[in-house]
Protein backbone atom coordinates (compact mmCIF):
# COMPACT_ATOMS: atom_id res chain seq x y z
CA UNK A 1 0.00 0.00 0.00
CA UNK A 2 1.60 3.47 -0.97
CA UNK A 3 2.39 6.29 1.54
CA UNK A 4 -0.09 9.14 1.53
CA UNK A 5 2.90 11.48 0.81
CA UNK A 6 5.41 9.42 -1.18
CA UNK A 7 5.23 7.78 -4.45
CA UNK A 8 8.12 6.02 -6.64
CA UNK A 9 11.83 6.09 -5.62
CA UNK A 10 11.35 7.68 -2.53
CA UNK A 11 8.08 5.86 -1.35
CA UNK A 12 11.25 2.53 -1.83
CA UNK A 13 13.50 4.36 0.23
CA UNK A 14 10.95 5.38 2.66
CA UNK A 15 9.81 1.44 3.58
CA UNK A 16 13.46 0.25 3.07
CA UNK A 17 14.62 2.26 5.90
CA UNK A 18 15.75 0.57 8.84
CA UNK A 19 14.41 2.07 11.58
CA UNK A 20 10.64 3.03 11.76
CA UNK A 21 9.16 6.74 10.47
CA UNK A 22 5.82 8.40 11.68
CA UNK A 23 4.45 11.28 9.81
CA UNK A 24 2.11 12.74 13.29
CA UNK A 25 0.21 15.54 13.04
CA UNK A 26 1.18 17.82 15.90
CA UNK A 27 -1.97 18.83 17.58
CA UNK A 28 -3.83 15.42 18.20
CA UNK A 29 -0.65 12.94 17.98
CA UNK A 30 -2.55 10.73 15.47
CA UNK A 31 0.08 8.86 12.96
CA UNK A 32 -1.09 10.07 9.98
CA UNK A 33 1.84 7.85 7.47
CA UNK A 34 4.51 5.32 8.88
CA UNK A 35 7.02 3.13 6.82
CA UNK A 36 7.03 -0.47 7.42
CA UNK A 37 9.89 -0.67 9.89
CA UNK A 38 6.97 1.18 12.04
CA UNK A 39 4.19 -1.47 11.44
CA UNK A 40 6.55 -4.43 11.54
CA UNK A 41 8.14 -3.52 14.97
CA UNK A 42 4.67 -3.11 16.34
CA UNK A 43 3.25 -6.21 15.13
CA UNK A 44 0.23 -4.07 13.46
CA UNK A 45 -1.14 -4.15 10.20
CA UNK A 46 -0.35 -0.75 8.07
CA UNK A 47 -4.47 0.09 8.70
CA UNK A 48 -4.18 -1.13 12.54
CA UNK A 49 -1.18 1.43 12.99
CA UNK A 50 -2.88 4.22 11.18
CA UNK A 51 -5.79 4.05 13.79
CA UNK A 52 -3.07 4.95 16.50
CA UNK A 53 -1.72 8.62 17.49
CA UNK A 54 1.44 9.08 20.14
CA UNK A 55 -0.70 8.87 22.84
CA UNK A 56 -1.85 5.30 22.91
CA UNK A 57 1.27 4.48 21.62
CA UNK A 58 3.97 5.72 23.40
CA UNK A 59 3.66 4.28 26.68
CA UNK A 60 5.29 7.50 28.84
CA UNK A 61 3.48 9.72 27.00
CA UNK A 62 0.71 9.92 29.26
CA UNK A 63 -2.61 11.87 27.53
CA UNK A 64 -3.37 14.75 25.24
CA UNK A 65 -2.07 17.35 27.88
CA UNK A 66 1.54 15.59 28.67
CA UNK A 67 1.77 15.19 24.58
CA UNK A 68 0.83 19.45 24.23
CA UNK A 69 3.77 19.88 26.41
CA UNK A 70 5.53 17.44 24.50
CA UNK A 71 4.92 18.92 20.93
CA UNK A 72 5.70 22.42 22.58
CA UNK A 73 8.93 20.79 22.67
CA UNK A 74 9.86 19.89 19.66
CA UNK A 75 8.41 22.92 18.48
CA UNK A 76 10.97 25.07 20.45
CA UNK A 77 13.72 22.33 19.66
CA UNK A 78 15.66 21.07 16.33
CA UNK A 79 15.41 17.60 17.03
CA UNK A 80 13.75 16.09 20.04
CA UNK A 81 15.33 12.98 21.33
CA UNK A 82 12.59 10.99 23.44
CA UNK A 83 13.79 7.92 25.25
CA UNK A 84 10.64 5.82 26.01
CA UNK A 85 8.70 2.72 25.43
CA UNK A 86 6.67 1.85 22.28
CA UNK A 87 3.59 -0.93 22.90
CA UNK A 88 3.52 -3.80 20.67
CA UNK A 89 -0.11 -5.33 19.81
CA UNK A 90 0.13 -8.40 21.90
CA UNK A 91 0.13 -6.36 25.27
CA UNK A 92 4.15 -5.79 25.81
CA UNK A 93 6.58 -2.90 25.10
CA UNK A 94 9.78 -2.03 23.81
CA UNK A 95 12.62 0.69 24.49
CA UNK A 96 12.90 3.12 21.51
CA UNK A 97 14.74 5.94 21.59
CA UNK A 98 12.96 8.74 18.98
CA UNK A 99 14.35 11.68 17.26
CA UNK A 100 11.51 14.13 16.23
CA UNK A 101 11.60 16.76 13.87
CA UNK A 102 9.17 19.26 11.96
CA UNK A 103 8.66 19.72 8.94
CA UNK A 104 6.24 21.93 6.81
CA UNK A 105 4.66 20.29 3.90
CA UNK A 106 2.06 22.14 1.50
CA UNK A 107 1.41 24.76 4.17
CA UNK A 108 1.02 21.86 7.17
CA UNK A 109 3.48 21.47 9.80
CA UNK A 110 3.85 17.69 10.82
CA UNK A 111 6.56 15.93 13.16
CA UNK A 112 8.44 13.31 12.13
CA UNK A 113 9.71 10.90 14.62
CA UNK A 114 12.16 8.14 13.62
CA UNK A 115 11.66 5.62 16.33
CA UNK A 116 15.51 2.82 16.60
CA UNK A 117 14.31 -0.31 18.52
CA UNK A 118 16.27 -0.68 21.45
CA UNK A 119 15.34 -4.08 22.19
CA UNK A 120 18.21 -6.38 22.01
CA UNK A 121 16.28 -9.60 21.74
CA UNK A 122 14.39 -8.14 18.49
CA UNK A 123 16.09 -5.85 16.99
CA UNK A 124 17.67 -7.11 13.70
CA UNK A 125 20.47 -4.11 13.70
CA UNK A 126 24.13 -5.31 14.64
CA UNK A 127 24.97 -2.01 15.29
CA UNK A 128 23.44 -1.52 17.95
CA UNK A 129 24.25 -4.34 19.84
CA UNK A 130 26.83 -1.97 21.40
CA UNK A 131 28.07 -1.42 25.08
CA UNK A 132 26.14 1.89 24.99
CA UNK A 133 23.12 0.58 23.20
CA UNK A 134 22.64 -1.94 25.96
CA UNK A 135 23.19 0.57 28.86
CA UNK A 136 20.73 2.82 27.12
CA UNK A 137 18.11 0.02 27.49
CA UNK A 138 19.34 -0.98 31.14
CA UNK A 139 19.02 2.98 31.92
CA UNK A 140 15.92 2.96 30.39
CA UNK A 141 14.16 -0.02 31.43
CA UNK A 142 15.04 -0.16 35.25
CA UNK A 143 12.18 0.85 37.69
CA UNK A 144 15.27 2.68 39.63
CA UNK A 145 16.28 6.29 38.15
CA UNK A 146 20.10 6.13 38.09
CA UNK A 147 22.35 9.09 39.14
CA UNK A 148 25.97 9.53 38.38
CA UNK A 149 27.27 12.18 40.13
CA UNK A 150 31.26 13.76 39.59
CA UNK A 151 32.24 15.01 43.07
CA UNK A 152 34.83 17.23 41.14
CA UNK A 153 32.82 19.06 38.73
CA UNK A 154 29.28 19.03 40.79
CA UNK A 155 28.01 17.27 36.96
CA UNK A 156 25.34 14.73 37.82
CA UNK A 157 23.99 12.05 34.90
CA UNK A 158 19.98 11.84 35.76
CA UNK A 159 19.10 8.64 33.82
CA UNK A 160 15.76 8.89 31.39
CA UNK A 161 13.76 6.48 33.94
CA UNK A 162 14.84 9.21 37.02
CA UNK A 163 13.93 12.17 35.15
CA UNK A 164 10.77 10.25 34.20
CA UNK A 165 10.07 9.44 37.60
CA UNK A 166 9.91 13.18 38.60
CA UNK A 167 8.03 14.06 35.28
CA UNK A 168 10.75 15.85 33.68
CA UNK A 169 11.52 15.52 29.78
CA UNK A 170 14.99 13.90 28.56
CA UNK A 171 16.32 17.91 27.54
CA UNK A 172 15.40 18.98 30.73
CA UNK A 173 16.89 18.77 34.83
CA UNK A 174 20.17 20.22 34.67
CA UNK A 175 22.72 17.74 35.15
CA UNK A 176 24.02 19.32 38.26
CA UNK A 177 23.91 18.52 41.99
CA UNK A 178 22.06 22.28 42.74
CA UNK A 179 19.24 20.35 40.60
CA UNK A 180 18.89 17.61 42.78
CA UNK A 181 19.31 19.31 46.00
CA UNK A 182 17.45 21.99 45.44
CA UNK A 183 14.57 19.46 44.33
CA UNK A 184 14.72 17.98 47.62
CA UNK A 185 11.64 18.91 50.07
CA UNK A 186 13.14 21.78 53.02
CA UNK A 187 11.81 19.83 55.79
CA UNK A 188 14.32 17.05 54.95
CA UNK A 189 16.98 18.67 52.96
CA UNK A 190 19.35 19.29 55.71
CA UNK A 191 18.92 15.94 56.98
CA UNK A 192 19.94 14.22 53.32
CA UNK A 193 22.69 15.93 52.66
CA UNK A 194 24.08 15.09 56.39
CA UNK A 195 23.37 11.64 55.48
CA UNK A 196 25.28 11.97 51.72
CA UNK A 197 28.38 13.97 54.03
CA UNK A 198 28.33 10.78 56.17
CA UNK A 199 29.49 8.71 53.09
CA UNK A 200 31.64 10.73 51.53
CA UNK A 201 33.49 11.50 54.72
CA UNK A 202 33.68 7.71 55.48
CA UNK A 203 31.40 7.39 58.27
CA UNK A 204 29.08 5.39 57.10
CA UNK A 205 29.47 2.29 54.41
CA UNK A 206 26.93 3.95 52.01
CA UNK A 207 24.46 6.46 51.48
CA UNK A 208 21.11 5.49 52.13
CA UNK A 209 17.76 7.94 52.29
CA UNK A 210 14.14 8.50 52.63
CA UNK A 211 13.36 11.68 51.31
CA UNK A 212 10.63 13.68 49.18
CA UNK A 213 11.48 15.31 46.07
CA UNK A 214 9.57 17.57 44.34
CA UNK A 215 8.83 16.18 40.35
CA UNK A 216 7.71 18.73 37.63
CA UNK A 217 4.47 19.68 38.19
CA UNK A 218 5.12 21.00 41.75
CA UNK A 219 3.87 17.87 43.94
CA UNK A 220 6.20 16.12 46.02
CA UNK A 221 6.94 11.97 45.61
CA UNK A 222 8.52 10.00 48.46
CA UNK A 223 11.95 8.12 47.19
CA UNK A 224 14.22 5.74 48.68
CA UNK A 225 18.30 6.63 47.33
CA UNK A 226 20.75 4.74 47.51
CA UNK A 227 24.21 5.71 46.34
CA UNK A 228 28.16 4.44 47.29
CA UNK A 229 31.42 6.11 46.33
CA UNK A 230 32.86 4.35 43.22
CA UNK A 231 35.66 5.96 42.43
CA UNK A 232 38.38 7.55 44.75
CA UNK A 233 41.46 9.62 43.89
CA UNK A 234 45.12 8.88 45.23
CA UNK A 235 44.39 10.17 48.38
CA UNK A 236 41.34 8.45 48.90
CA UNK A 237 39.42 11.49 48.20
CA UNK A 238 35.45 10.65 46.48
CA UNK A 239 35.86 11.50 42.97
CA UNK A 240 32.71 9.69 41.26
CA UNK A 241 29.18 8.29 42.83
CA UNK A 242 26.61 6.70 41.73
CA UNK A 243 23.22 5.31 42.98
CA UNK A 244 19.68 4.36 42.59
CA UNK A 245 17.16 6.33 43.62
CA UNK A 246 13.11 4.40 43.95
CA UNK A 247 9.55 5.82 43.90
CA UNK A 248 8.31 4.71 47.35
CA UNK A 249 5.44 7.02 47.38
CA UNK A 250 2.51 4.18 47.63
CA UNK A 251 4.17 2.53 50.21
CA UNK A 252 5.13 5.95 51.82
CA UNK A 253 0.86 6.91 51.55
CA UNK A 254 0.05 3.16 52.81
CA UNK A 255 2.24 3.12 56.14
CA UNK A 256 0.56 6.88 56.66
CA UNK A 257 -2.97 5.28 56.33
CA UNK A 258 -1.66 2.85 58.67
CA UNK A 259 -0.38 4.94 61.27
CA UNK A 260 -3.30 6.97 61.06
CA UNK A 261 -5.83 3.97 61.18
CA UNK A 262 -3.88 2.80 64.43
CA UNK A 263 -3.22 6.24 66.20
CA UNK A 264 -7.25 7.10 65.08
CA UNK A 265 -10.65 6.41 65.99
CA UNK A 266 -12.62 6.02 62.58
CA UNK A 267 -16.00 6.82 63.21
CA UNK A 268 -14.74 10.82 64.53
CA UNK A 269 -11.14 11.01 63.61
CA UNK A 270 -9.68 11.50 67.04
CA UNK A 271 -6.83 10.48 68.59
CA UNK A 272 -7.95 6.80 70.05
CA UNK A 273 -6.82 6.41 73.53
CA UNK A 274 -3.63 4.53 72.99
CA UNK A 275 -2.07 7.73 71.02
CA UNK A 276 -4.05 9.93 73.40
CA UNK A 277 -2.06 8.84 76.67
CA UNK A 278 1.35 9.53 74.68
CA UNK A 279 0.21 12.76 73.47
CA UNK A 280 -1.22 13.04 77.51
CA UNK A 281 2.26 12.52 78.86
CA UNK A 282 3.99 14.73 76.39
CA UNK A 283 1.69 17.87 77.27
CA UNK A 284 2.02 17.08 80.84
CA UNK A 285 5.71 17.05 80.72
CA UNK A 286 5.71 20.30 78.38
CA UNK A 287 3.49 21.89 81.41
CA UNK A 288 5.87 20.96 84.16
CA UNK A 289 8.99 22.37 82.20
CA UNK A 290 7.86 25.56 81.41
CA UNK A 291 5.86 25.75 84.64
CA UNK A 292 2.55 26.14 82.82
CA UNK A 293 -1.16 24.71 84.38
CA UNK A 294 -2.84 22.18 82.51
CA UNK A 295 -6.70 21.93 82.37
CA UNK A 296 -7.61 17.50 81.92
CA UNK A 297 -11.27 16.73 81.19
CA UNK A 298 -13.25 13.47 81.55
CA UNK A 299 -16.48 13.91 79.57
CA UNK A 300 -19.08 11.38 79.48
CA UNK A 301 -22.40 11.41 77.03
CA UNK A 302 -25.76 11.11 79.20
CA UNK A 303 -27.72 8.00 79.12
CA UNK A 304 -26.25 7.02 75.83
CA UNK A 305 -27.60 3.72 75.70
CA UNK A 306 -30.81 5.32 75.48
CA UNK A 307 -30.50 7.03 72.71
CA UNK A 308 -29.17 3.73 70.90
CA UNK A 309 -32.25 1.80 72.26
CA UNK A 310 -34.74 4.67 71.04
CA UNK A 311 -33.27 5.58 67.69
CA UNK A 312 -30.66 2.67 66.62
CA UNK A 313 -26.84 2.46 67.10
CA UNK A 314 -26.47 4.92 63.76
CA UNK A 315 -28.30 7.30 64.75
CA UNK A 316 -26.01 7.03 68.06
CA UNK A 317 -23.07 7.41 66.24
CA UNK A 318 -24.83 10.57 64.21
CA UNK A 319 -24.78 11.95 68.25
CA UNK A 320 -21.20 11.09 68.72
CA UNK A 321 -20.23 13.17 65.60
CA UNK A 322 -22.14 15.62 66.01
CA UNK A 323 -20.71 15.97 69.82
CA UNK A 324 -17.14 15.89 68.03
CA UNK A 325 -18.20 18.28 65.15
CA UNK A 326 -19.30 21.08 67.53
CA UNK A 327 -16.81 20.52 70.02
CA UNK A 328 -13.24 21.36 67.47
CA UNK A 329 -15.29 23.68 66.29
CA UNK A 330 -15.58 25.94 69.29
CA UNK A 331 -12.24 24.12 71.02
CA UNK A 332 -9.32 26.62 70.85
CA UNK A 333 -5.70 25.24 68.24
CA UNK A 334 -3.80 24.03 71.51
CA UNK A 335 -6.74 22.46 72.81
CA UNK A 336 -6.86 18.55 72.08
CA UNK A 337 -10.53 16.05 72.49
CA UNK A 338 -9.84 12.57 72.46
CA UNK A 339 -11.61 9.14 72.20
CA UNK A 340 -10.92 7.24 75.32
CA UNK A 341 -13.56 5.03 74.58
CA UNK A 342 -17.20 4.85 73.50
CA UNK A 343 -19.17 7.70 74.18
CA UNK A 344 -16.51 8.93 76.57
CA UNK A 345 -13.72 11.62 75.91
CA UNK A 346 -10.87 13.07 77.10
CA UNK A 347 -10.19 16.74 77.04
CA UNK A 348 -6.85 18.48 77.32
CA UNK A 349 -6.48 22.53 77.82
CA UNK A 350 -2.53 23.25 78.13
CA UNK A 351 -2.10 26.33 80.03
CA UNK A 352 -5.38 26.85 81.44
CA UNK A 353 -6.28 26.68 85.11
CA UNK A 354 -9.42 24.95 86.18
CA UNK A 355 -12.23 27.51 86.47
CA UNK A 356 -11.28 28.80 82.87
CA UNK A 357 -11.79 25.06 81.66
CA UNK A 358 -14.82 25.11 83.54
CA UNK A 359 -15.95 28.14 81.61
CA UNK A 360 -15.30 26.67 78.13
CA UNK A 361 -16.67 23.75 78.45
CA UNK A 362 -20.14 25.16 79.80
CA UNK A 363 -20.26 27.50 76.70
CA UNK A 364 -19.58 23.63 74.87
CA UNK A 365 -22.96 22.86 76.87
CA UNK A 366 -24.70 25.86 76.12
CA UNK A 367 -23.95 24.88 72.07
CA UNK A 368 -25.13 21.77 71.92
CA UNK A 369 -28.09 22.71 73.72
CA UNK A 370 -28.77 25.34 70.68
CA UNK A 371 -27.96 23.24 68.13
CA UNK A 372 -29.32 20.11 68.63
CA UNK A 373 -29.14 16.78 66.33
CA UNK A 374 -31.90 17.15 63.21
CA UNK A 375 -33.58 13.99 62.64
CA UNK A 376 -35.98 13.99 59.19
CA UNK A 377 -37.63 16.95 60.93
CA UNK A 378 -37.32 16.05 64.20
CA UNK A 379 -34.68 17.70 66.76
CA UNK A 380 -32.42 14.91 69.17
CA UNK A 381 -31.63 16.79 72.43
CA UNK A 382 -28.57 15.05 74.58
CA UNK A 383 -26.21 16.15 77.15
CA UNK A 384 -23.04 15.25 78.59
CA UNK A 385 -21.08 15.18 82.10
CA UNK A 386 -17.73 15.86 83.01
CA UNK A 387 -15.23 15.80 85.75
CA UNK A 388 -12.02 18.48 85.84
CA UNK A 389 -8.37 18.50 87.50
CA UNK A 390 -6.04 20.76 86.95
CA UNK A 391 -2.68 19.64 86.97
CA UNK A 392 -0.19 21.12 89.53
CA UNK A 393 -3.29 21.86 91.80
CA UNK A 394 -4.65 18.51 92.09
CA UNK A 395 -2.25 16.28 91.17
CA UNK A 396 1.15 16.45 89.20
CA UNK A 397 0.92 12.84 88.09
CA UNK A 398 -0.36 11.66 84.85
CA UNK A 399 -2.39 8.93 86.37
CA UNK A 400 -3.47 11.34 89.21
CA UNK A 401 -4.81 13.91 87.64
CA UNK A 402 -7.04 10.49 85.48
CA UNK A 403 -8.24 9.99 88.95
CA UNK A 404 -8.62 13.58 90.24
CA UNK A 405 -10.83 14.39 86.71
CA UNK A 406 -12.31 10.30 86.86
CA UNK A 407 -13.95 11.09 90.53
CA UNK A 408 -15.63 14.38 89.45
CA UNK A 409 -16.85 13.01 86.35
CA UNK A 410 -18.38 9.95 89.10
CA UNK A 411 -19.81 12.79 91.20
CA UNK A 412 -21.43 14.74 88.40
CA UNK A 413 -23.12 11.50 87.32
CA UNK A 414 -24.06 10.88 90.78
CA UNK A 415 -25.40 14.24 91.20
CA UNK A 416 -27.71 14.08 88.25
CA UNK A 417 -25.31 14.10 85.30
CA UNK A 418 -25.43 17.05 82.83
CA UNK A 419 -23.08 18.65 84.75
CA UNK A 420 -19.69 19.89 85.20
CA UNK A 421 -17.59 19.46 88.32
CA UNK A 422 -14.20 20.37 89.32
CA UNK A 423 -11.97 17.91 91.15
CA UNK A 424 -12.36 18.39 95.26
CA UNK A 425 -8.79 17.00 96.35
CA UNK A 426 -7.99 19.49 98.88
CA UNK A 427 -4.41 19.47 97.70
CA UNK A 428 -4.95 22.26 95.86
CA UNK A 429 -3.04 24.68 98.32
CA UNK A 430 0.09 22.81 99.08
CA UNK A 431 0.56 22.02 95.40
CA UNK A 432 0.15 25.48 94.18
CA UNK A 433 3.23 26.49 96.61
CA UNK A 434 5.11 24.83 93.65
CA UNK A 435 5.00 27.55 90.94
P1 LIG B 1 -24.48 7.29 81.68
O1 LIG B 1 -25.30 8.53 81.65
O2 LIG B 1 -24.41 6.72 83.06
O3 LIG B 1 -23.14 7.47 81.10
O4 LIG B 1 -25.28 6.21 80.86
P2 LIG B 1 -24.92 5.67 79.43
O5 LIG B 1 -26.12 4.98 78.88
O6 LIG B 1 -24.38 6.76 78.60
O7 LIG B 1 -23.73 4.71 79.75
P3 LIG B 1 -23.51 3.19 79.47
O8 LIG B 1 -22.08 2.93 79.84
O9 LIG B 1 -24.55 2.37 80.18
O10 LIG B 1 -23.72 3.00 77.94
C1 LIG B 1 -22.86 3.49 77.00
C2 LIG B 1 -23.38 3.10 75.68
O11 LIG B 1 -22.62 3.67 74.61
C3 LIG B 1 -23.35 1.61 75.44
C4 LIG B 1 -22.71 1.42 74.11
O12 LIG B 1 -23.43 0.53 73.28
C5 LIG B 1 -22.73 2.81 73.51
N1 LIG B 1 -21.63 3.01 72.59
C6 LIG B 1 -20.32 2.90 72.81
N2 LIG B 1 -19.60 3.18 71.68
C7 LIG B 1 -20.52 3.45 70.72
C8 LIG B 1 -20.42 3.79 69.34
O13 LIG B 1 -19.33 3.92 68.75
N3 LIG B 1 -21.56 4.02 68.64
C9 LIG B 1 -22.78 3.91 69.25
N4 LIG B 1 -23.86 4.14 68.52
N5 LIG B 1 -22.90 3.56 70.55
C10 LIG B 1 -21.79 3.35 71.28
MG1 LIG C 1 -22.56 7.70 79.22
MG1 LIG D 1 -19.49 5.77 79.56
Amino acid sequence: MSSIFLDGFYKAVFDACSDAIYVIEPQSSQIVDANTRAWLDLGMTREQLLEHSVVTLQNDVENEEHWGIIADEIVKTETFTFIGRHCHQDGTFFPVEVYTSVVEFEGRQLFISIARNLDLTTSQREEFRTKDARLTYALNEAADGLWDWNVATGEVFFSPQLKRMLGYLPHEMAPTLETWAESIHEDDRARVLGILDGHLSGRADSYNAEYKIGSRSGEYIWVRDRGRVCQRDDEGKPERVVGMCHDITHSKDLEDRLRQQASHDDLTGLLNRRAGYIHFKQQLSYAQRYQQQLCVCLIDLDHFKSVNDNYGHLVGDTVLTHFVDLMTRTLRKSDSLMRWGGEEFFLLLPNTDTESGLKLISQLKDKIKENPVSLEGRELNYTFSAGLAGFPCHSQSFDGLIKCADDALYRSKDSGRDLILISNDDSETEQKELF
